[in-house]
Order: structure tokens, then C-alpha cells, then sequence
């Protein structure tokens, strides 16, 4: 059906992500036609532009599905007015500010017989359903989790990410573990955590996260850092019976005892679409909370530890 007619779609907030990725794939994507945007400071060639998203759907009420590509704080407003339209709504990550606005969120979607899918981009990485599966009946012993950045080359001039709400490394580290509990045939569970938060921000600039499972087993730790100059490193490893298998490249290349096994290219967002695509026909909703509920967690029982100021 959604060959034949284009799902009308509006994109809400111009910035870096929209037009890195959700643009290109949404051209790419035929089950949706792109009739809108809604930004207070940019403009997208060849569709209607708006500044607020209710001027957006006052005016075209044809528009059938919205992507929110907001940071979290404002994204809720959005997200409510438009399920409250009846639109079916795509967030980004990380889905919102709160638990309990998401909760909020998947509420007001079932009331309006609307889709709303929580996307969680890393889990569309080419080599995350390898690793799944050869994690499925392997004894795990260990695991890994490496994610260290340069905020200052891929969060420039992005000011909002040091304010609450904005989740400082957690934000990259989201990433992380919607791959990690994706991937593990056990739920990851909290045990502690550090947050390096600078003197002048909200948020954290580095955390280390332990976790297990219920019933011991084996211990899952996370190091997620923003002050890495040089390489950069995503890696997930996980020590099993069957070898050590790594996942590189933010899930990009899987290799087991350093031998690559799967290497595909990157196509994350237009998977992403085509999910929402496949949700919305079968009339379904995506909101897996696990990796934002494993942040909440660890801002509960984390030691907080003030590290000096950080300045762009
Ligand atoms: P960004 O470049 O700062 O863009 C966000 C856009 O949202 C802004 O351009 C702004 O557009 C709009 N906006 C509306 N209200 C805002 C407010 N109160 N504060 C800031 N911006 C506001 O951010 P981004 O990197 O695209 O990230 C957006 C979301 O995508 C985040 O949740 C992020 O985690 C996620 N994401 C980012 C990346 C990445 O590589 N950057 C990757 C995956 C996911 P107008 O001012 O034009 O309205």
C-alpha cells in the first residue's frame, strides 16, 4: 500500500542529524513523501517551510506522519501536539527528557490509533543482527563497552547538550547500549556508576557504568568518553565460549577473535525508515525504553564527581 501512495511526512528540526541523514533517507525511502518542515532558522528546498510545527499541521492536514528531529526538551511539546493531530511520530534518540514523558508519549499513540517509534539509529548498524545472533547460544563470560569521542568535533557549537535534558556523553553512550540490549539474550542490569560532570555544564562529560544480570552470571562494564582526541573508539567486546567477539565501528564491522565476519556498508537511517514504514502499516508502535532506562538508572545510583569546566 505504501508503495502506491507516499505516506505524507513533515521533518521538524532542521539541524545536523535531519540534514546528515534523515533527508537523504527519506528520499531514498518510497513509502514516504516528504510535503513539510518546520524550522525556526533554516529551510528545506522544495516543500512547504513553517516555524512552528501547529502552524505545520493547521496548514496541511495531509500530512500524515511527522519526524522529530528536535533534542530532547523541545521534542516532547512536539511530539504531543502531533499525536494530538493524529499524525503517526518518528523520535529521535534519545525518545525524551524522562522516562515518564515517554510513558506519556505511547499512552496518547494507543489512544489515537497512531504509530510512534522510538529509533534507536546504532541498532540499524549492518553488523548488530550478526552479533545478536552469535551471542544467541554462546555462554558469555564478559563484556566490554568503549565509546570514547571528541565532543568538539561532532557536537560543535551544540550548547544544548550541556544543559539538563541534554545528557552530555550519555548522549553518544545512548548508542551504546541500545546495541547492548539488542544484542544480549540477558537483561542488562545496573550495579554503578561514575558522571564526571564539568563545573560549568549539567551534564556529563565521562561515565563508567557496571552492570550485570540477574542472578550473577557475568558483569557487563561501560566506558563512555567525550575528551578522546585522535581515534575515535565505539567498540563493543564480549568474551564467550566461542571466542571474543567484537563489534567496531559504533556496529559497523563484527569480527570474532580478530577475524571479520561481517563488514556491510551503513544504510542505519534508511533502515529506520523503512521500519517506520513497516509500523505504521501494520499499525503498530516501537517504544523500547531498556537504553534510556539504563541512563535513568545510572543518574539514581551514580556518584556525581565535579571535573574541571569544560569550554568549546
Ligand atoms: P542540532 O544540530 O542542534 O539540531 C537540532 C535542531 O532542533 C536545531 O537545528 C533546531 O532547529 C531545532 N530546535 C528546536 N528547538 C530547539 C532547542 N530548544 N534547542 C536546540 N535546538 C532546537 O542537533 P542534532 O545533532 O541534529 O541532534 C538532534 C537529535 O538527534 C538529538 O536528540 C541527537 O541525540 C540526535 N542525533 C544526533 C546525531 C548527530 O550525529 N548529530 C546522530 C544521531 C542522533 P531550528 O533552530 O532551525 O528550529
Amino acid at each position: 500500500m505504501t508503495m502506491d501512495s507516499p505516506i505524507p511526512l513533515a521533518i521538524v528540526g532542521v539541524g545536523k542529524i535531519a540534514r546528515d541523514q534523515h533527508l537523504p533517507s527519506i528520499s531514498r525511502t518510497p513509502a514516504f513523501a516528504l510535503r513539510a518542515a518546520v524550522s525556526r532558522n533554516a529551510e528545506v528546498d522544495g516543500v512547504q517551510n513553517f516555524t512552528d510545527i501547529e502552524a505545520c499541521l493547521a496548514a496541511r492536514p495531509d500530512v500524515k506522519a511527522v519526524a522529530l528531529c528536535l533534542p530532547p526538551e523541545p521534542r516532547f511539546a512536539a511530539a504531543i501536539t502531533a499525536l494530538e493531530a493524529g499524525c503517526h511520530v518518528l523520535l529521535e534518540k534519545p525518545p525524551g527528557a524522562t522516562l515518564g514523558e515517554t510513558d506519556v508519549l505511547a499512552d496518547l499513540a494507543r489512544e489515537k490509533g497512531v504509530t510512534i517509534f522510538a529509533t534507536w539509529h546504532s541498532r540499524f548498524a549492518p553488523a548488530v543482527q550478526p552479533a545478536k545472533a552469535f551471542l544467541a547460544d554462546r555462554a558469555i563470560r564478559k563484556v566490554t563497552i568503549t565509546w570514547r569521542e571528541d565532543v568538539r568535533r561532532w557536537h560543535p557549537g551544540q550548547g544544548w547538550v550541556w544543559e539538563p535534558a541534554g545528557f552530555g556523553v550519555f548522549d553518544p553512550g545512548i548508542n551504546a547500549l541500545s546495541i547492548l540490549t539488542e544484542i544480549l539474550p540477558d537483561e542488562a542490569l545496573l550495579r554503578a556508576a561514575r558522571l564526571e560532570v564539568p563545573e560549568n555544564a549539567a551534564t556529563p562529560i565521562g561515565v563508567t557504568m557496571t552492570m550485570g544480570i540477574a542472578g550473577g552470571g557475568y558483569e557487563i562494564d561501560a566506558d563512555f568518553d567525550w575528551r578522546q582526541e585522535g581515534p575515535q573508539t565505539w567498540e563493543i567486546a564480549a568474551e564467550t565460549d566461542g571466542g571474543l567477539m567484537s563489534l567496531t565501528g559504533g556496529g559497523k564491522t563484527m569480527a570474532v577473535d580478530g577475524k571479520v565476519v561481517s563488514d556491510e556498508p551503513e544504510a542505519e537511517y534508511d533502515g529506520i525508515y523503512k521500519r517506520f514504514a513497516d509500523l505504521i502499516e501494520a499499525g503498530e508502535s516501537d517504544m523500547d525504553m531498556r537504553p534510556l532506562r539504563l541512563v535513568a538508572d545510572a543518574c539514581l545510583l551514580g556518584r556525581r564527581v565535579a571535573v574541571e569546566p569544560f569550554h568549546e
